[in-house]
Protein backbone atom coordinates (compact mmCIF):
# COMPACT_ATOMS: atom_id res chain seq x y z
CA UNK A 1 0.00 0.00 0.00
CA UNK A 2 0.75 3.72 -0.55
CA UNK A 3 3.46 5.47 2.32
CA UNK A 4 2.04 8.73 3.60
CA UNK A 5 5.22 10.11 5.33
CA UNK A 6 4.31 13.19 3.73
CA UNK A 7 2.97 15.87 5.97
CA UNK A 8 6.02 17.13 6.04
CA UNK A 9 7.36 16.36 2.21
CA UNK A 10 4.23 18.58 1.93
CA UNK A 11 6.22 21.67 2.76
CA UNK A 12 9.23 20.85 0.94
CA UNK A 13 6.40 20.45 -2.16
CA UNK A 14 4.72 23.51 -1.68
CA UNK A 15 7.83 25.10 -1.71
CA UNK A 16 8.90 23.33 -5.11
CA UNK A 17 5.46 24.84 -6.59
CA UNK A 18 6.22 28.07 -5.47
CA UNK A 19 9.43 28.18 -7.21
CA UNK A 20 7.88 26.45 -10.26
CA UNK A 21 5.17 28.90 -10.09
CA UNK A 22 8.12 31.53 -10.49
CA UNK A 23 9.35 29.79 -13.55
CA UNK A 24 6.21 30.01 -15.06
CA UNK A 25 5.95 33.79 -14.17
CA UNK A 26 9.24 34.41 -15.75
CA UNK A 27 8.65 32.51 -18.79
CA UNK A 28 10.86 29.49 -18.18
CA UNK A 29 8.86 26.95 -18.05
CA UNK A 30 7.81 24.87 -21.01
CA UNK A 31 4.28 25.78 -22.30
CA UNK A 32 1.11 23.63 -21.85
CA UNK A 33 -2.31 24.14 -20.01
CA UNK A 34 -0.98 25.87 -16.92
CA UNK A 35 -1.73 24.28 -13.41
CA UNK A 36 -4.80 24.97 -11.63
CA UNK A 37 -3.76 22.51 -8.68
CA UNK A 38 -1.96 24.82 -6.28
CA UNK A 39 -4.91 27.80 -6.96
CA UNK A 40 -6.94 26.04 -3.98
CA UNK A 41 -6.25 25.24 -0.28
CA UNK A 42 -7.57 21.54 -0.68
CA UNK A 43 -5.24 19.01 -0.50
CA UNK A 44 -4.63 18.23 -4.46
CA UNK A 45 -5.45 14.44 -5.34
CA UNK A 46 -4.23 13.29 -9.27
CA UNK A 47 -5.66 10.30 -10.87
CA UNK A 48 -4.45 8.53 -14.48
CA UNK A 49 -7.50 9.11 -16.22
CA UNK A 50 -11.26 10.40 -15.61
CA UNK A 51 -12.86 7.45 -14.46
CA UNK A 52 -10.63 7.03 -11.41
CA UNK A 53 -11.02 11.38 -10.85
CA UNK A 54 -14.67 10.89 -10.90
CA UNK A 55 -14.88 7.94 -8.30
CA UNK A 56 -12.55 9.91 -6.32
CA UNK A 57 -14.33 12.89 -6.22
CA UNK A 58 -17.79 10.98 -4.49
CA UNK A 59 -15.12 9.97 -2.20
CA UNK A 60 -13.67 13.09 -1.55
CA UNK A 61 -16.67 15.23 -1.40
CA UNK A 62 -15.92 18.63 -0.98
CA UNK A 63 -12.69 17.86 1.45
CA UNK A 64 -10.10 17.78 -1.36
CA UNK A 65 -9.65 18.90 -4.96
CA UNK A 66 -9.94 15.70 -7.39
CA UNK A 67 -8.14 16.16 -11.12
CA UNK A 68 -7.04 13.68 -13.92
CA UNK A 69 -3.61 14.14 -15.65
CA UNK A 70 -5.62 12.87 -18.92
CA UNK A 71 -8.45 14.22 -20.60
CA UNK A 72 -11.82 12.95 -21.47
CA UNK A 73 -11.13 10.88 -24.63
CA UNK A 74 -7.90 10.42 -24.38
CA UNK A 75 -6.17 6.69 -24.64
CA UNK A 76 -4.76 6.22 -21.49
CA UNK A 77 -2.48 2.96 -21.88
CA UNK A 78 0.19 4.81 -24.32
CA UNK A 79 -0.52 8.21 -23.54
CA UNK A 80 2.80 10.52 -23.08
CA UNK A 81 2.89 13.04 -20.02
CA UNK A 82 3.49 16.52 -20.94
CA UNK A 83 5.90 18.67 -19.57
CA UNK A 84 2.80 20.32 -17.12
CA UNK A 85 1.56 17.17 -15.94
CA UNK A 86 5.10 16.65 -14.39
CA UNK A 87 4.72 19.79 -12.76
CA UNK A 88 1.20 19.70 -11.88
CA UNK A 89 2.36 16.46 -10.15
CA UNK A 90 4.63 17.66 -8.68
CA UNK A 91 2.60 19.77 -6.76
CA UNK A 92 0.31 17.18 -6.26
CA UNK A 93 -0.38 15.74 -2.66
CA UNK A 94 -1.33 12.32 -3.98
CA UNK A 95 -1.64 10.34 -6.96
CA UNK A 96 -3.88 7.42 -7.47
CA UNK A 97 -3.16 4.73 -10.15
CA UNK A 98 -4.76 1.81 -11.57
CA UNK A 99 -2.11 -0.32 -11.27
CA UNK A 100 -2.39 -3.75 -13.19
CA UNK A 101 -0.41 -2.70 -15.94
CA UNK A 102 -3.33 -0.22 -17.19
CA UNK A 103 -0.73 3.14 -16.92
CA UNK A 104 2.27 1.73 -19.07
CA UNK A 105 4.04 5.32 -18.48
CA UNK A 106 2.96 5.86 -14.61
CA UNK A 107 6.32 4.15 -13.61
CA UNK A 108 8.11 6.38 -15.40
CA UNK A 109 5.74 9.20 -14.21
CA UNK A 110 6.70 9.44 -10.90
CA UNK A 111 9.93 8.09 -10.75
CA UNK A 112 11.20 11.68 -9.69
CA UNK A 113 8.16 13.01 -8.00
CA UNK A 114 8.47 13.46 -4.31
CA UNK A 115 5.01 12.70 -4.01
CA UNK A 116 3.17 9.62 -2.36
CA UNK A 117 1.11 7.13 -4.91
CA UNK A 118 -1.74 4.55 -4.08
CA UNK A 119 -2.92 1.94 -6.32
CA UNK A 120 -6.51 2.17 -6.25
CA UNK A 121 -7.12 -1.79 -7.68
CA UNK A 122 -5.29 -3.29 -4.87
CA UNK A 123 -7.52 -5.83 -3.74
CA UNK A 124 -9.58 -6.76 -6.36
CA UNK A 125 -9.85 -10.25 -7.66
CA UNK A 126 -8.01 -10.28 -10.97
CA UNK A 127 -8.79 -11.79 -14.49
CA UNK A 128 -6.42 -12.50 -16.80
CA UNK A 129 -6.04 -11.82 -20.42
CA UNK A 130 -6.84 -15.00 -22.28
CA UNK A 131 -4.97 -14.60 -25.60
CA UNK A 132 -2.66 -12.70 -27.82
CA UNK A 133 0.82 -11.71 -26.53
CA UNK A 134 -0.70 -10.94 -23.10
CA UNK A 135 -1.96 -14.29 -22.44
CA UNK A 136 -1.64 -14.42 -18.75
CA UNK A 137 -1.38 -11.02 -18.09
CA UNK A 138 -3.73 -8.98 -15.74
CA UNK A 139 -6.66 -7.43 -17.35
CA UNK A 140 -6.08 -3.94 -16.49
CA UNK A 141 -9.86 -3.09 -16.61
CA UNK A 142 -10.43 -3.88 -13.08
CA UNK A 143 -13.21 -0.94 -12.89
CA UNK A 144 -15.57 -2.29 -15.70
CA UNK A 145 -16.90 -4.23 -12.59
CA UNK A 146 -18.91 -2.39 -10.35
CA UNK A 147 -18.04 -4.61 -7.39
CA UNK A 148 -14.54 -4.35 -8.31
CA UNK A 149 -15.34 -0.29 -7.80
CA UNK A 150 -16.07 -0.87 -4.11
CA UNK A 151 -12.94 -2.14 -3.55
CA UNK A 152 -11.56 0.94 -5.63
CA UNK A 153 -13.87 3.64 -3.60
CA UNK A 154 -12.69 1.71 0.28
CA UNK A 155 -8.88 2.18 -1.17
CA UNK A 156 -9.33 5.65 -2.02
CA UNK A 157 -11.28 6.41 1.40
CA UNK A 158 -8.01 4.95 3.47
CA UNK A 159 -5.55 6.61 1.15
CA UNK A 160 -7.66 10.06 1.42
CA UNK A 161 -7.53 9.91 5.22
CA UNK A 162 -3.81 9.20 5.07
CA UNK A 163 -3.82 12.24 3.77
CA UNK A 164 -6.41 14.74 5.56
CA UNK A 165 -7.00 12.23 8.86
CA UNK A 166 -9.33 15.03 10.28
CA UNK A 167 -12.02 13.71 7.83
CA UNK A 168 -11.30 10.22 7.42
CA UNK A 169 -15.03 9.13 8.94
CA UNK A 170 -16.46 11.34 6.41
CA UNK A 171 -14.38 9.44 3.49
CA UNK A 172 -15.05 6.31 4.66
CA UNK A 173 -19.29 7.48 4.62
CA UNK A 174 -18.73 8.90 1.34
CA UNK A 175 -17.30 5.86 0.19
CA UNK A 176 -20.18 3.41 1.70
CA UNK A 177 -23.01 5.99 0.28
CA UNK A 178 -21.15 5.40 -3.13
CA UNK A 179 -21.03 1.88 -2.84
CA UNK A 180 -24.70 1.45 -2.43
CA UNK A 181 -25.03 3.01 -5.70
CA UNK A 182 -22.41 1.13 -7.47
CA UNK A 183 -24.55 -1.91 -6.15
CA UNK A 184 -27.37 -0.54 -7.91
CA UNK A 185 -26.31 0.39 -11.55
CA UNK A 186 -24.49 -3.40 -11.02
CA UNK A 187 -28.27 -4.80 -10.22
CA UNK A 188 -30.01 -2.31 -13.43
CA UNK A 189 -26.46 -3.97 -15.74
CA UNK A 190 -27.35 -7.48 -14.61
CA UNK A 191 -31.01 -7.54 -15.02
CA UNK A 192 -31.05 -4.94 -18.66
CA UNK A 193 -28.65 -7.63 -19.87
CA UNK A 194 -30.36 -10.66 -18.41
CA UNK A 195 -32.98 -10.53 -21.51
CA UNK A 196 -30.72 -11.08 -24.29
CA UNK A 197 -31.15 -14.60 -25.99
CA UNK A 198 -28.99 -17.49 -25.21
CA UNK A 199 -27.62 -17.36 -28.62
CA UNK A 200 -26.91 -13.30 -29.02
CA UNK A 201 -24.85 -13.38 -25.43
CA UNK A 202 -21.82 -12.01 -27.17
CA UNK A 203 -20.01 -8.88 -26.66
CA UNK A 204 -18.09 -8.54 -30.25
CA UNK A 205 -15.68 -5.30 -29.16
CA UNK A 206 -12.53 -3.36 -30.44
CA UNK A 207 -10.41 -3.57 -27.13
CA UNK A 208 -10.34 -6.74 -24.98
CA UNK A 209 -11.84 -4.52 -22.14
CA UNK A 210 -14.89 -6.39 -21.70
CA UNK A 211 -13.84 -9.50 -19.69
CA UNK A 212 -15.38 -8.14 -15.93
CA UNK A 213 -18.21 -7.07 -17.37
CA UNK A 214 -18.64 -9.60 -19.32
CA UNK A 215 -18.20 -11.85 -16.52
CA UNK A 216 -20.97 -10.34 -14.49
CA UNK A 217 -23.45 -9.96 -17.05
CA UNK A 218 -22.69 -13.76 -18.07
CA UNK A 219 -22.17 -12.73 -21.30
CA UNK A 220 -18.95 -14.26 -24.12
CA UNK A 221 -16.07 -11.46 -24.74
CA UNK A 222 -14.22 -11.50 -28.51
CA UNK A 223 -12.04 -8.78 -29.52
CA UNK A 224 -10.13 -7.52 -32.13
CA UNK A 225 -7.01 -6.79 -29.82
CA UNK A 226 -6.56 -7.46 -26.22
CA UNK A 227 -4.78 -3.99 -24.72
CA UNK A 228 -4.42 -0.97 -26.66
CA UNK A 229 -1.26 -0.39 -27.70
CA UNK A 230 1.12 0.10 -30.51
CA UNK A 231 0.60 -2.99 -32.52
CA UNK A 232 -2.93 -3.54 -33.16
CA UNK A 233 -5.64 -4.56 -35.24
CA UNK A 234 -3.69 -7.35 -37.33
CA UNK A 235 -5.33 -8.85 -40.70
CA UNK A 236 -4.71 -12.01 -38.41
CA UNK A 237 -7.00 -10.74 -35.62
CA UNK A 238 -9.50 -9.27 -37.45
CA UNK A 239 -10.21 -12.28 -39.23
CA UNK A 240 -10.55 -13.89 -36.15
CA UNK A 241 -13.23 -11.65 -35.48
CA UNK A 242 -14.78 -12.33 -38.43
CA UNK A 243 -14.95 -15.88 -38.28
CA UNK A 244 -16.51 -15.57 -35.01
CA UNK A 245 -18.83 -12.82 -35.94
CA UNK A 246 -19.87 -15.23 -39.20
CA UNK A 247 -19.90 -18.56 -37.26
CA UNK A 248 -22.13 -17.75 -34.01
CA UNK A 249 -24.46 -15.13 -36.30
CA UNK A 250 -23.42 -12.46 -34.02
CA UNK A 251 -26.18 -9.12 -34.38
CA UNK A 252 -24.01 -6.23 -33.95
CA UNK A 253 -20.23 -5.24 -32.58
CA UNK A 254 -19.15 -2.66 -30.93
CA UNK A 255 -16.53 -0.17 -30.34
CA UNK A 256 -14.64 2.01 -27.48
CA UNK A 257 -14.66 5.58 -27.42
CA UNK A 258 -11.29 5.80 -27.31
CA UNK A 259 -9.85 4.03 -30.45
CA UNK A 260 -10.40 4.21 -34.33
CA UNK A 261 -13.58 1.78 -35.15
CA UNK A 262 -12.42 1.32 -38.77
CA UNK A 263 -10.70 -2.45 -38.28
CA UNK A 264 -14.02 -3.10 -36.38
CA UNK A 265 -16.02 -1.80 -39.43
CA UNK A 266 -14.09 -4.36 -42.07
CA UNK A 267 -16.25 -6.90 -39.73
CA UNK A 268 -18.91 -5.11 -40.24
CA UNK A 269 -18.10 -5.05 -44.11
CA UNK A 270 -17.20 -8.56 -44.55
CA UNK A 271 -20.57 -10.29 -42.26
CA UNK A 272 -24.23 -9.11 -41.74
CA UNK A 273 -23.34 -7.79 -38.53
CA UNK A 274 -24.12 -3.71 -37.82
CA UNK A 275 -21.90 -1.66 -36.02
CA UNK A 276 -23.46 -1.06 -32.33
CA UNK A 277 -22.49 1.76 -31.38
CA UNK A 278 -19.46 3.25 -29.48
CA UNK A 279 -19.12 1.68 -26.14
CA UNK A 280 -16.87 3.61 -23.14
CA UNK A 281 -14.71 2.10 -20.71
CA UNK A 282 -11.01 4.31 -21.02
CA UNK A 283 -12.62 7.21 -20.69
CA UNK A 284 -15.52 9.30 -19.34
CA UNK A 285 -16.95 11.59 -21.95
CA UNK A 286 -17.20 15.57 -21.68
CA UNK A 287 -19.35 16.90 -19.19
CA UNK A 288 -22.17 17.75 -21.96
CA UNK A 289 -21.38 13.87 -23.27
CA UNK A 290 -23.15 10.60 -22.70
CA UNK A 291 -21.25 9.76 -19.59
CA UNK A 292 -20.17 12.30 -17.77
CA UNK A 293 -20.00 10.14 -14.98
CA UNK A 294 -18.94 6.43 -13.59
CA UNK A 295 -21.85 5.41 -12.91
CA UNK A 296 -23.56 6.56 -16.65
CA UNK A 297 -20.95 4.78 -18.71
CA UNK A 298 -21.67 1.37 -16.99
CA UNK A 299 -25.90 2.71 -17.42
CA UNK A 300 -24.85 3.58 -20.92
CA UNK A 301 -22.68 0.57 -22.16
CA UNK A 302 -26.09 -1.87 -20.68
CA UNK A 303 -28.28 0.05 -23.00
CA UNK A 304 -26.24 0.29 -25.97
CA UNK A 305 -25.17 -3.58 -25.77
CA UNK A 306 -29.06 -4.33 -25.17
CA UNK A 307 -30.41 -2.42 -27.64
CA UNK A 308 -27.69 -3.80 -30.51
CA UNK A 309 -27.91 -7.15 -29.47
CA UNK A 310 -32.09 -7.81 -29.65
CA UNK A 311 -32.27 -5.05 -32.59
CA UNK A 312 -33.97 -3.04 -30.34
CA UNK A 313 -34.57 0.80 -30.94
CA UNK A 314 -31.26 1.84 -30.51
ZN1 LIG B 1 -8.20 -0.08 -22.21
Amino acid sequence: MPNFPFRLAKVVRRFVAFLASIAVVLGLSACGGNSTASNSDKPVVLTTFTVLADIAKNVAGDKLQVESITKAGAEIHGYEPTPGDIRKAAQADLILDNGLNLEAWFAQFVEGLDVPHAVVSEGVKVMDIGEDSYRGKPNPHAWMSPDNVQIYANNMAKAFAGLAPEHASEFEANAKAYNSRLQEVKDEMVSKLSVLPENHRALVTCEGAYSYLARDAGLKEVYIWAVNAEQQATPQQIARAIGFVKDNQVPAVFCESTVSDAPMQQVVGATGAKFGGVLYVDSLSEADGPVPTYLDLIRHDAKIITEALTGGTA
